[in-house]
């Protein structure tokens, strides 16, 4: 048997070990020092996250709507965005939810390659994560079976999405998404020869259709390419890059641009309410598709638009 750690570097081993939190420790193994986490602190963190996430609206958000009171011309516009912001501090300031529907929680786990979890079920611990989240924040429980509409009661299960990434950290990211806007998603599969042009109508038609119903100002995440379910992953994660922030590719930076700018002519404004503030934000994740195939996902958000993360 080889220890390779411990043979190489026994004192920075052992030094490595007194460091570690209970919950999140190295410990040797075969393999050398492995770092160790009990599922038990990812449950913490999830419960900590649903709450967070559901009454502080992110700073990217507010500077959003400051943005749009700037550029809004409809006076009705400004005033709801005001109230949008004034919404937001008080959930933030009286730890009370943003809005009344408090979402399915979706989590995103980057779990590093070099973790070994221990202590239990991952899946179980961010499920009861939501359950005491949901529960000690006073947050609604919406979640129901598809027929009878009766509901689980905690606000499970939850929606995880995981990605197995290098190095010995786990990120943690809850996004819980409110039922209005989900409603207004769509996936098509388009045909090849609809190119750029077919996206664009198709994601301003999708905003147009949708109206009021989702709650605008709204972000619109995209996805294009992969497969049918790949594409509906890609507009919900391209969600979780701030406001703001450019898209690194430069051709979909422009694309995003330019649907902005059309959305933003259809004058559905605030709450549908009239304006030109109907979305604040474009966001595209791109990956390659099939020869004969071109999946084309847009995942509407709300200016509920929640998330937080953890990194441990
Ligand atoms: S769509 Fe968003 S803002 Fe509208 S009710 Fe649902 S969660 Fe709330």
């Amino acid at each position: 048997m080889r220890i390779e750690a411990k043979d190489k570097d026994s004192a920075s081993s052992e030094a490595l070990l007194k460091r570690s939190a209970p919950q999140a420790k190295r410990s040797l193994t075969k393999r050398g020092i492995m770092r160790e986490i009990d599922v038990k602190l990812i449950t913490e963190k999830v419960r900590d996250l649903c709450m967070e996430a559901n009454t502080d609206l992110g700073e990217d958000v507010l500077q959003a709507f400051d943005q749009s009171m700037k550029d809004e011309e409809s006076p009705l516009g400004v005033e709801i965005l005001k109230e949008l912001k004034k919404n937001a501090r008080i959930a933030r300031e009286e730890k009370v939810a943003i809005c009344q529907d408090t979402g399915f929680a979706v989590v995103f786990i980057d779990l590093g390659q070099d973790v070994h979890l221990i202590g239990g079920d991952l899946k179980e611990a961010i499920f009861e994560g939501v359950r005491r989240g949901y529960q000690d924040g006073y947050l609604r429980k919406s979640i129901c079976h598809p027929f009878t509409r009766a509901n689980t009661g905690d606000n499970t299960p939850a929606i995880i999405h995981t990605e197995i990434v290098p190095g010995e950290k786990v990120r943690i990211t809850v996004a819980p998404k409110g039922g209005g806007s989900e409603n207004m998603s769509r996936v098509v599969m388009l045909t090849p020869s609809d190119g750029v042009e077919g996206i664009k109508r198709f994601v301003i038609e999708r905003v147009r259709e949708s109206g009021s119903n989702p709650c605008p100002p709204t972000i619109i995440g995209i996805g294009i390419g992969g497969t049918f379910e790949q594409a509906a992953l890609l507009a919900k994660k391209s969600l979780l890059r701030p406001l703001g922030s450019k898209n690194l590719d430069p051709e979909l930076e422009k694309l995003e641009s330019e649907i902005l700018t059309e959305i933003n002519k259809l004058g559905i404004g605030p709450q549908g309410l009239g304006g030109r503030t109907t979305s604040l934000a474009v966001h595209i994740l791109m990956m390659p598709c099939h020869i004969a195939s071109f999946p084309l996902a847009v995942n509407i958000q709300c200016h509920a638009h929640r998330h937080k993360e953890v990194v441990i």
